[in-house]
């Protein structure tokens, strides 16, 4: 099997391949670096459509490739067997480039989960990888009411990386899925800001 194109990863990503197909596509990436870096980058697909209606998670930066949006786009053009297929999952990745009001999901093998309580303010994250990243599965509370809450992983080396940022319910809880360029085995801790930049809690990962 030749590679697959990007349009038909982004259909396996989404299970919307015959099985036999499947099949196909997972043999040759299997064997094929260039296919499983692609598929990587796709793999948030699914969740960010699961997430997308959920009006109350902000965006987070989800981040791929420039070009990807490109090659999708010139993918979806070409005239295709299974056109209709294609052309959900080209607009699911066009979704994803875009990225407006969705946040990355995760379903990723390798997680980590750990709580911290400071104060009244009570914390608990799960890692995962995901995009080459991490996401960062966050549940809080102790928070003020609708106070904005800004999370920031560290990485074990001390750099900072702004996972995303959401307003506290009016009972001063949240749970919200942030993303940051950093594998979960680099990311030293998560640091949850609140209002002026005050630290809520850290989170020892
Ligand atoms: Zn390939």
């Amino acid at each position: 099997m030749s590679c697959p194109g990007t349009v038909e990863l982004g259909a396996y990503v989404l299970g919307a391949l015959e099985s036999g197909e499947a099949r196909q596509v997972e043999q040759h990436v299997s064997g094929c670096p260039v296919c499983a870096a692609e598929l990587a980058e796709l793999a948030p697909l699914p969740g960010l459509l699961d997430r997308v209606p959920r009006a109350d998670l902000a965006p987070v930066g989800v981040a791929p490739s420039p070009e990807l949006y490109e090659r999708v786009a010139a993918a979806a053009l070409r005239p295709r067997r299974r056109v209709r297929l294609l052309l959900v999952a080209a607009a699911a990745l066009a979704a994803l480039v875009l990225g407006a009001g969705a946040t990355a999901w995760l379903t990723g093998e390798q997680q980590r989960t750990r709580s911290a309580t400071a104060g009244p303010v009570e914390a608990s994250v799960t890692a995962s990888a995901e995009g080459g990243g991490s996401a960062l599965d966050v549940t809080v509370a102790g928070l003020r009411a609708g106070e904005t809450c800004t999370m920031v992983a560290v990485e074990d080396d001390g750099d900072r990386h702004p996972a995303g940022e959401w307003p506290a319910s009016p009972d001063g809880d949240g749970r919200w899925v942030g993303w940051a360029p950093v594998e979960p085995d680099a990311v030293d801790e998560v640091v949850l800001l609140g209002d002026g930049g005050r630290e809520l809690v850290r989170v020892d990962l």
